[in-house]
Protein backbone atom coordinates (compact mmCIF):
# COMPACT_ATOMS: atom_id res chain seq x y z
CA UNK A 1 0.00 0.00 0.00
CA UNK A 2 1.08 3.34 -0.78
CA UNK A 3 1.95 5.78 1.90
CA UNK A 4 -0.43 8.20 0.60
CA UNK A 5 -2.43 9.75 3.53
CA UNK A 6 -5.99 8.84 2.49
CA UNK A 7 -7.31 9.37 6.23
CA UNK A 8 -6.32 13.14 5.87
CA UNK A 9 -7.97 13.23 2.12
CA UNK A 10 -10.94 11.66 3.68
CA UNK A 11 -11.40 14.50 6.15
CA UNK A 12 -12.09 16.92 3.72
CA UNK A 13 -15.18 15.48 2.85
CA UNK A 14 -18.43 16.42 5.01
CA UNK A 15 -20.01 13.44 4.02
CA UNK A 16 -17.72 11.25 6.14
CA UNK A 17 -18.66 12.66 9.53
CA UNK A 18 -21.53 10.38 9.56
CA UNK A 19 -21.96 6.55 10.29
CA UNK A 20 -24.26 4.63 8.31
CA UNK A 21 -26.54 2.39 10.07
CA UNK A 22 -24.02 2.89 13.15
CA UNK A 23 -21.21 1.61 10.63
CA UNK A 24 -18.21 3.97 9.00
CA UNK A 25 -19.64 5.18 5.41
CA UNK A 26 -17.77 2.54 3.21
CA UNK A 27 -18.55 4.56 -0.14
CA UNK A 28 -17.66 2.88 -2.93
CA UNK A 29 -20.25 3.45 -5.80
CA UNK A 30 -17.97 6.45 -7.03
CA UNK A 31 -18.65 5.50 -10.47
CA UNK A 32 -22.40 6.30 -9.81
CA UNK A 33 -20.96 9.80 -8.72
CA UNK A 34 -18.58 10.86 -6.49
CA UNK A 35 -18.18 12.68 -3.36
CA UNK A 36 -17.88 16.72 -2.47
CA UNK A 37 -15.04 18.26 -0.68
CA UNK A 38 -15.05 21.43 1.53
CA UNK A 39 -13.36 23.24 -1.23
CA UNK A 40 -16.10 22.38 -4.07
CA UNK A 41 -19.21 23.18 -1.18
CA UNK A 42 -17.61 26.30 -0.04
CA UNK A 43 -17.37 27.68 -3.61
CA UNK A 44 -20.77 27.04 -4.49
CA UNK A 45 -22.32 28.41 -1.03
CA UNK A 46 -19.84 31.51 -1.53
CA UNK A 47 -20.89 31.78 -4.85
CA UNK A 48 -24.69 32.75 -3.78
CA UNK A 49 -23.97 34.07 -0.68
CA UNK A 50 -21.83 37.10 -2.51
CA UNK A 51 -21.49 36.75 -5.83
CA UNK A 52 -24.61 35.53 -7.53
CA UNK A 53 -26.01 37.28 -10.71
CA UNK A 54 -26.64 36.20 -14.10
CA UNK A 55 -23.62 36.59 -16.48
CA UNK A 56 -22.30 37.57 -19.52
CA UNK A 57 -24.99 40.71 -20.01
CA UNK A 58 -25.00 42.51 -16.70
CA UNK A 59 -22.10 45.70 -16.59
CA UNK A 60 -22.72 45.51 -12.28
CA UNK A 61 -20.58 44.12 -9.97
CA UNK A 62 -22.21 40.75 -9.23
CA UNK A 63 -22.59 40.17 -12.67
CA UNK A 64 -18.97 40.73 -13.62
CA UNK A 65 -18.03 38.35 -10.62
CA UNK A 66 -20.35 35.66 -11.75
CA UNK A 67 -19.51 36.17 -15.40
CA UNK A 68 -15.39 35.64 -14.41
CA UNK A 69 -16.01 32.82 -12.06
CA UNK A 70 -18.24 31.27 -15.06
CA UNK A 71 -15.36 31.97 -17.54
CA UNK A 72 -12.95 31.22 -15.18
CA UNK A 73 -14.25 27.43 -14.71
CA UNK A 74 -14.05 27.31 -18.59
CA UNK A 75 -10.36 28.31 -18.61
CA UNK A 76 -9.79 25.81 -15.69
CA UNK A 77 -11.27 23.31 -17.61
CA UNK A 78 -9.33 23.78 -20.71
CA UNK A 79 -6.41 23.28 -18.98
CA UNK A 80 -6.99 20.15 -17.20
CA UNK A 81 -7.46 18.44 -20.74
CA UNK A 82 -4.74 20.82 -22.35
CA UNK A 83 -6.92 22.09 -24.49
CA UNK A 84 -5.58 24.89 -26.92
CA UNK A 85 -8.14 27.18 -26.23
CA UNK A 86 -11.40 27.93 -23.29
CA UNK A 87 -13.39 28.37 -26.59
CA UNK A 88 -13.11 24.19 -27.04
CA UNK A 89 -14.69 23.97 -24.02
CA UNK A 90 -18.24 24.22 -23.94
CA UNK A 91 -20.11 23.68 -21.03
CA UNK A 92 -22.79 20.84 -20.75
CA UNK A 93 -25.05 19.14 -18.18
CA UNK A 94 -22.63 16.12 -18.36
CA UNK A 95 -21.46 13.82 -20.33
CA UNK A 96 -24.86 12.47 -22.00
CA UNK A 97 -25.47 16.09 -22.86
CA UNK A 98 -22.08 16.45 -24.81
CA UNK A 99 -22.73 13.09 -26.81
CA UNK A 100 -26.09 14.09 -27.89
CA UNK A 101 -24.86 17.66 -28.81
CA UNK A 102 -22.06 15.83 -31.12
CA UNK A 103 -24.57 13.38 -32.42
CA UNK A 104 -27.32 16.31 -33.32
CA UNK A 105 -24.69 18.83 -34.82
CA UNK A 106 -22.02 17.14 -35.88
CA UNK A 107 -22.95 13.54 -36.80
CA UNK A 108 -26.48 13.94 -37.95
CA UNK A 109 -26.39 16.43 -40.54
CA UNK A 110 -23.91 14.62 -42.30
CA UNK A 111 -24.46 10.60 -42.10
CA UNK A 112 -25.81 9.10 -45.45
CA UNK A 113 -28.18 6.10 -45.92
CA UNK A 114 -25.63 3.44 -45.30
CA UNK A 115 -22.75 4.83 -43.21
CA UNK A 116 -21.86 3.92 -39.96
CA UNK A 117 -20.96 5.18 -36.46
CA UNK A 118 -18.33 3.07 -34.66
CA UNK A 119 -18.51 2.23 -31.03
CA UNK A 120 -17.22 -0.66 -28.84
CA UNK A 121 -19.08 -3.24 -27.07
CA UNK A 122 -18.54 -1.99 -23.61
CA UNK A 123 -20.00 1.56 -23.74
CA UNK A 124 -22.67 3.03 -21.53
CA UNK A 125 -26.02 3.73 -22.95
CA UNK A 126 -24.90 7.19 -22.97
CA UNK A 127 -22.37 6.28 -25.91
CA UNK A 128 -24.72 3.87 -27.62
CA UNK A 129 -28.83 5.43 -27.64
CA UNK A 130 -27.69 8.97 -29.27
CA UNK A 131 -25.77 7.01 -32.33
CA UNK A 132 -29.17 4.57 -32.44
CA UNK A 133 -30.99 8.07 -32.64
CA UNK A 134 -28.96 9.58 -34.93
CA UNK A 135 -28.62 6.10 -37.27
CA UNK A 136 -32.51 5.35 -37.06
CA UNK A 137 -32.96 9.13 -38.45
CA UNK A 138 -31.05 8.80 -41.51
CA UNK A 139 -30.33 5.20 -42.73
CA UNK A 140 -27.26 4.29 -40.99
CA UNK A 141 -26.06 1.59 -38.40
CA UNK A 142 -24.00 1.27 -35.88
CA UNK A 143 -21.40 -0.96 -35.63
CA UNK A 144 -18.85 -1.95 -32.95
CA UNK A 145 -15.84 -3.07 -31.41
CA UNK A 146 -16.03 -6.83 -29.46
CA UNK A 147 -14.93 -7.41 -26.21
CA UNK A 148 -12.58 -10.30 -25.77
CA UNK A 149 -13.20 -12.28 -22.48
CA UNK A 150 -11.38 -10.23 -20.18
CA UNK A 151 -13.25 -7.46 -21.15
CA UNK A 152 -10.69 -5.97 -22.94
CA UNK A 153 -11.31 -4.78 -26.77
CA UNK A 154 -10.35 -7.14 -29.62
CA UNK A 155 -8.34 -4.84 -31.14
CA UNK A 156 -7.37 -7.19 -34.12
CA UNK A 157 -11.03 -6.39 -35.44
CA UNK A 158 -10.50 -3.20 -35.33
CA UNK A 159 -8.47 -2.42 -38.70
CA UNK A 160 -11.77 -4.13 -40.33
CA UNK A 161 -14.34 -2.17 -38.70
CA UNK A 162 -12.51 1.41 -40.09
CA UNK A 163 -14.41 1.08 -43.00
CA UNK A 164 -14.83 4.48 -45.52
CA UNK A 165 -18.85 4.25 -44.47
CA UNK A 166 -17.27 4.99 -40.69
CA UNK A 167 -18.23 8.74 -39.87
CA UNK A 168 -17.12 8.75 -36.31
CA UNK A 169 -15.89 6.36 -33.68
CA UNK A 170 -17.08 6.93 -30.31
CA UNK A 171 -15.08 4.72 -27.67
CA UNK A 172 -15.17 5.41 -23.78
CA UNK A 173 -11.65 5.51 -22.23
CA UNK A 174 -12.75 3.85 -19.51
CA UNK A 175 -15.48 1.15 -18.85
CA UNK A 176 -18.18 1.84 -16.27
CA UNK A 177 -18.82 -1.30 -15.53
CA UNK A 178 -15.77 -3.35 -16.32
CA UNK A 179 -12.65 -0.87 -15.49
CA UNK A 180 -11.15 -1.55 -18.71
CA UNK A 181 -8.25 0.83 -19.83
CA UNK A 182 -9.11 1.66 -23.67
CA UNK A 183 -5.60 2.92 -25.75
CA UNK A 184 -7.32 6.04 -26.56
CA UNK A 185 -3.99 7.68 -28.11
CA UNK A 186 -3.79 4.48 -30.34
CA UNK A 187 -7.38 4.07 -30.85
CA UNK A 188 -7.33 7.97 -32.23
CA UNK A 189 -4.03 7.26 -34.42
CA UNK A 190 -5.93 4.44 -36.02
CA UNK A 191 -8.88 5.95 -36.51
CA UNK A 192 -7.37 9.30 -38.05
CA UNK A 193 -5.06 7.34 -40.53
CA UNK A 194 -8.41 6.38 -42.05
CA UNK A 195 -9.82 10.11 -41.68
CA UNK A 196 -12.12 9.26 -39.10
CA UNK A 197 -12.83 11.52 -36.16
CA UNK A 198 -12.97 9.98 -32.62
CA UNK A 199 -15.54 10.79 -29.32
CA UNK A 200 -14.25 10.10 -26.03
CA UNK A 201 -16.50 9.17 -23.56
CA UNK A 202 -14.15 10.41 -20.44
CA UNK A 203 -16.91 10.38 -17.82
CA UNK A 204 -14.75 7.49 -15.79
CA UNK A 205 -11.42 8.30 -17.25
CA UNK A 206 -10.79 11.88 -15.62
CA UNK A 207 -11.06 10.83 -12.41
CA UNK A 208 -8.80 7.99 -12.27
CA UNK A 209 -6.07 8.56 -14.94
CA UNK A 210 -3.08 10.65 -14.95
CA UNK A 211 -3.21 13.98 -16.90
CA UNK A 212 -0.81 12.76 -19.87
CA UNK A 213 -4.07 9.84 -20.27
CA UNK A 214 -6.79 12.88 -20.73
CA UNK A 215 -4.35 15.47 -22.35
CA UNK A 216 -6.70 16.51 -25.49
CA UNK A 217 -3.13 17.62 -27.49
CA UNK A 218 -1.14 14.36 -27.29
CA UNK A 219 -3.84 11.90 -27.87
CA UNK A 220 -5.68 13.84 -30.92
CA UNK A 221 -9.44 13.24 -29.62
CA UNK A 222 -11.56 15.12 -31.71
CA UNK A 223 -14.22 15.24 -28.89
CA UNK A 224 -13.95 15.04 -25.49
CA UNK A 225 -16.79 14.58 -22.90
CA UNK A 226 -17.13 14.19 -19.16
CA UNK A 227 -19.41 15.28 -16.11
CA UNK A 228 -18.37 17.10 -13.17
CA UNK A 229 -20.10 15.05 -10.89
CA UNK A 230 -17.79 12.12 -11.45
CA UNK A 231 -14.88 14.20 -10.92
CA UNK A 232 -15.83 15.58 -7.03
CA UNK A 233 -17.54 18.37 -9.07
CA UNK A 234 -21.73 19.60 -8.41
CA UNK A 235 -24.52 17.50 -10.79
CA UNK A 236 -25.87 19.23 -13.92
CA UNK A 237 -22.37 20.61 -15.52
CA UNK A 238 -19.92 19.02 -17.64
CA UNK A 239 -17.82 19.54 -20.08
CA UNK A 240 -17.90 18.91 -23.96
CA UNK A 241 -14.85 19.72 -25.59
CA UNK A 242 -14.48 20.07 -29.29
CA UNK A 243 -11.42 20.71 -31.42
CA UNK A 244 -12.04 24.27 -32.78
CA UNK A 245 -12.19 23.37 -36.56
CA UNK A 246 -15.18 21.02 -35.66
CA UNK A 247 -16.96 23.48 -33.12
CA UNK A 248 -16.78 26.29 -36.04
CA UNK A 249 -18.80 23.94 -38.51
CA UNK A 250 -21.38 22.79 -36.23
CA UNK A 251 -24.34 24.29 -35.60
CA UNK A 252 -26.09 25.08 -32.69
CA UNK A 253 -28.70 22.79 -31.38
CA UNK A 254 -31.08 24.65 -29.13
CA UNK A 255 -31.75 28.43 -29.72
CA UNK A 256 -32.06 31.31 -27.24
CA UNK A 257 -30.67 33.73 -25.26
CA UNK A 258 -26.87 33.81 -25.52
CA UNK A 259 -26.35 32.23 -28.16
CA UNK A 260 -27.46 34.56 -30.99
CA UNK A 261 -24.77 37.52 -32.88
CA UNK A 262 -28.23 38.97 -34.39
CA UNK A 263 -31.90 38.37 -33.82
CA UNK A 264 -34.24 39.85 -36.30
CA UNK A 265 -38.11 38.95 -36.20
CA UNK A 266 -37.96 36.33 -39.26
CA UNK A 267 -34.35 34.98 -38.79
CA UNK A 268 -31.16 35.01 -36.40
CA UNK A 269 -27.19 34.72 -36.80
CA UNK A 270 -25.32 32.46 -34.14
CA UNK A 271 -22.24 33.75 -31.43
CA UNK A 272 -18.55 31.81 -32.44
CA UNK A 273 -18.26 28.59 -30.10
CA UNK A 274 -18.45 28.21 -27.48
CA UNK A 275 -21.38 30.62 -26.98
CA UNK A 276 -23.12 29.18 -29.64
CA UNK A 277 -23.98 25.58 -27.86
CA UNK A 278 -25.04 27.42 -24.66
CA UNK A 279 -28.14 28.59 -25.01
CA UNK A 280 -30.23 30.54 -22.11
CA UNK A 281 -28.85 31.24 -18.84
CA UNK A 282 -26.46 28.26 -17.69
CA UNK A 283 -25.91 26.42 -14.70
CA UNK A 284 -23.24 29.20 -12.98
CA UNK A 285 -22.59 27.82 -9.42
CA UNK A 286 -22.00 24.41 -11.11
CA UNK A 287 -19.69 25.58 -13.38
CA UNK A 288 -17.52 27.51 -10.57
CA UNK A 289 -18.23 24.09 -8.31
CA UNK A 290 -16.32 22.18 -11.38
CA UNK A 291 -13.68 25.22 -11.51
CA UNK A 292 -13.58 24.31 -7.72
CA UNK A 293 -13.54 20.33 -8.15
CA UNK A 294 -11.25 20.83 -11.04
CA UNK A 295 -8.63 23.07 -8.85
CA UNK A 296 -9.08 20.89 -6.23
CA UNK A 297 -7.83 17.56 -8.15
CA UNK A 298 -4.70 18.91 -9.69
CA UNK A 299 -3.81 20.02 -6.61
CA UNK A 300 -3.46 16.38 -5.29
CA UNK A 301 -0.36 14.61 -5.55
CA UNK A 302 -2.13 12.68 -8.24
CA UNK A 303 0.19 9.99 -8.71
CA UNK A 304 -0.19 9.19 -5.22
CA UNK A 305 -3.65 9.62 -5.12
CA UNK A 306 -4.09 7.26 -8.39
CA UNK A 307 -1.73 4.45 -6.48
CA UNK A 308 -3.31 4.16 -3.15
CA UNK A 309 -6.93 4.05 -5.28
CA UNK A 310 -5.15 1.30 -7.67
CA UNK A 311 -3.69 -0.62 -4.61
CA UNK A 312 -7.36 -0.71 -2.85
CA UNK A 313 -8.83 -2.19 -6.08
CA UNK A 314 -5.92 -4.71 -5.95
CA UNK A 315 -6.30 -5.88 -2.95
CA UNK A 316 -10.32 -6.26 -2.99
CA UNK A 317 -9.45 -8.21 -6.51
CA UNK A 318 -7.29 -10.44 -5.09
CA UNK A 319 -9.06 -11.30 -2.07
CA UNK A 320 -12.46 -11.81 -4.00
CA UNK A 321 -11.12 -13.53 -6.72
CA UNK A 322 -9.51 -16.22 -3.82
CA UNK A 323 -13.06 -16.92 -3.18
CA UNK A 324 -15.31 -19.55 -3.69
CA UNK A 325 -18.69 -18.84 -5.83
CA UNK A 326 -17.36 -14.75 -6.87
CA UNK A 327 -17.21 -14.28 -10.43
CA UNK A 328 -14.99 -11.04 -12.02
CA UNK A 329 -16.43 -9.74 -14.61
CA UNK A 330 -13.65 -7.47 -16.38
CA UNK A 331 -10.11 -8.89 -15.65
CA UNK A 332 -8.30 -6.64 -18.20
CA UNK A 333 -4.70 -5.79 -17.30
CA UNK A 334 -5.28 -2.17 -17.79
CA UNK A 335 -7.81 -1.44 -15.56
CA UNK A 336 -8.69 1.36 -12.82
CA UNK A 337 -11.45 1.91 -10.00
CA UNK A 338 -13.96 -0.55 -10.65
CA UNK A 339 -14.66 -4.12 -9.51
CA UNK A 340 -17.32 -5.99 -10.86
CA UNK A 341 -18.43 -9.38 -9.44
CA UNK A 342 -21.36 -11.67 -9.42
CA UNK A 343 -22.33 -14.36 -6.19
CA UNK A 344 -23.56 -17.49 -7.33
CA UNK A 345 -25.43 -17.58 -4.11
CA UNK A 346 -27.25 -14.36 -3.91
CA UNK A 347 -28.78 -12.30 -6.59
CA UNK A 348 -27.00 -8.19 -6.83
CA UNK A 349 -29.82 -6.71 -5.52
CA UNK A 350 -30.18 -8.66 -2.64
CA UNK A 351 -26.37 -8.60 -2.12
CA UNK A 352 -26.43 -4.89 -2.53
CA UNK A 353 -29.07 -3.93 0.47
CA UNK A 354 -27.06 -6.38 2.74
CA UNK A 355 -24.24 -4.84 2.05
CA UNK A 356 -25.93 -1.62 3.17
CA UNK A 357 -26.28 -3.05 6.74
CA UNK A 358 -22.28 -2.70 6.77
CA UNK A 359 -22.19 0.70 5.96
CA UNK A 360 -21.21 -0.71 2.18
CA UNK A 361 -22.36 1.47 -0.40
CA UNK A 362 -22.29 -0.19 -4.24
CA UNK A 363 -23.83 -0.48 -7.06
CA UNK A 364 -26.34 -3.41 -8.45
CA UNK A 365 -27.74 -3.39 -11.97
CA UNK A 366 -26.59 -3.56 -15.31
CA UNK A 367 -24.81 -0.08 -14.61
CA UNK A 368 -26.65 1.38 -18.16
CA UNK A 369 -24.58 -0.66 -20.20
CA UNK A 370 -26.87 -3.74 -20.98
CA UNK A 371 -24.37 -5.01 -24.11
CA UNK A 372 -21.80 -5.74 -21.99
CA UNK A 373 -24.03 -7.96 -19.26
CA UNK A 374 -25.37 -9.32 -22.34
CA UNK A 375 -21.32 -10.47 -23.52
CA UNK A 376 -20.61 -12.15 -19.94
CA UNK A 377 -24.10 -13.68 -19.69
CA UNK A 378 -25.05 -11.98 -16.55
CA UNK A 379 -28.47 -9.62 -15.90
CA UNK A 380 -26.37 -7.31 -13.37
CA UNK A 381 -23.33 -6.97 -11.24
CA UNK A 382 -22.41 -5.66 -8.00
CA UNK A 383 -19.83 -3.06 -8.96
CA UNK A 384 -17.58 -1.22 -5.99
CA UNK A 385 -15.79 1.63 -7.59
CA UNK A 386 -12.57 3.07 -5.31
CA UNK A 387 -11.56 6.78 -4.95
CA UNK A 388 -8.48 8.20 -3.17
CA UNK A 389 -10.57 8.79 -0.15
CA UNK A 390 -11.29 5.22 0.42
CA UNK A 391 -9.06 3.24 2.98
CA UNK A 392 -8.54 -0.34 3.57
CA UNK A 393 -11.30 -0.39 5.98
CA UNK A 394 -13.59 0.37 3.52
CA UNK A 395 -12.22 -2.92 1.93
CA UNK A 396 -12.37 -4.65 5.08
CA UNK A 397 -15.80 -3.80 4.94
CA UNK A 398 -16.45 -5.02 1.51
CA UNK A 399 -14.88 -8.53 2.65
CA UNK A 400 -17.10 -8.56 5.74
CA UNK A 401 -20.26 -7.54 3.65
CA UNK A 402 -19.84 -10.49 1.55
CA UNK A 403 -19.35 -12.63 3.60
CA UNK A 404 -22.30 -11.54 5.54
CA UNK A 405 -24.30 -12.43 2.18
CA UNK A 406 -22.20 -15.49 2.02
CA UNK A 407 -23.67 -17.01 5.69
CA UNK A 408 -27.30 -15.60 5.14
CA UNK A 409 -27.96 -17.51 1.61
CA UNK A 410 -25.89 -20.45 2.03
CA UNK A 411 -26.32 -21.06 5.70
N1 LIG B 1 -20.38 7.33 -19.88
C1 LIG B 1 -19.89 6.58 -18.89
C2 LIG B 1 -18.73 5.68 -19.14
C3 LIG B 1 -20.48 6.66 -17.62
O1 LIG B 1 -20.01 5.91 -16.63
C4 LIG B 1 -21.56 7.55 -17.42
C5 LIG B 1 -22.23 7.63 -16.10
O2 LIG B 1 -22.27 6.69 -15.35
C6 LIG B 1 -22.01 8.31 -18.49
C7 LIG B 1 -21.39 8.17 -19.71
C8 LIG B 1 -23.15 9.27 -18.34
O3 LIG B 1 -22.82 10.30 -17.47
P1 LIG B 1 -23.92 11.35 -16.99
O4 LIG B 1 -25.08 10.52 -16.49
O5 LIG B 1 -23.25 12.13 -15.93
O6 LIG B 1 -24.28 12.16 -18.19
Amino acid sequence: MSAFDAAALRAEFPVFEQTIRGKALAYLDNGATTQKPRAVIDAVTRFYAHDNANIHRAVHTLGERATAGYEGARAIAARFLNAPSPNEIIFTRGTTEGINLVARSFVEPRLQPGDEILVTGMEHHANLVPWHMVCQARGARVTHVPLLDDGSLDLDALPGLLTDRVRLFAVTQVSNALGTVNPIRALVAQAHARGIPVLVDAAQAVAHLPAAALDVQATGADFVAFSGHKIYGPTGIGVLYGRSEHLSAMPPIMGGGDMIREVFLDRSTYAEPPARFEAGTPPIAEAIGLGAALTWFMGLDREAALAHEDALLARATAALAAQPGVRLIGTAREKVTVLSFVLDFAHPHDAATFFDFEGVAVRAGHHCAQPVMARFGVPATLRATFAPYNTEADVEALLRAVARVRRVFTE
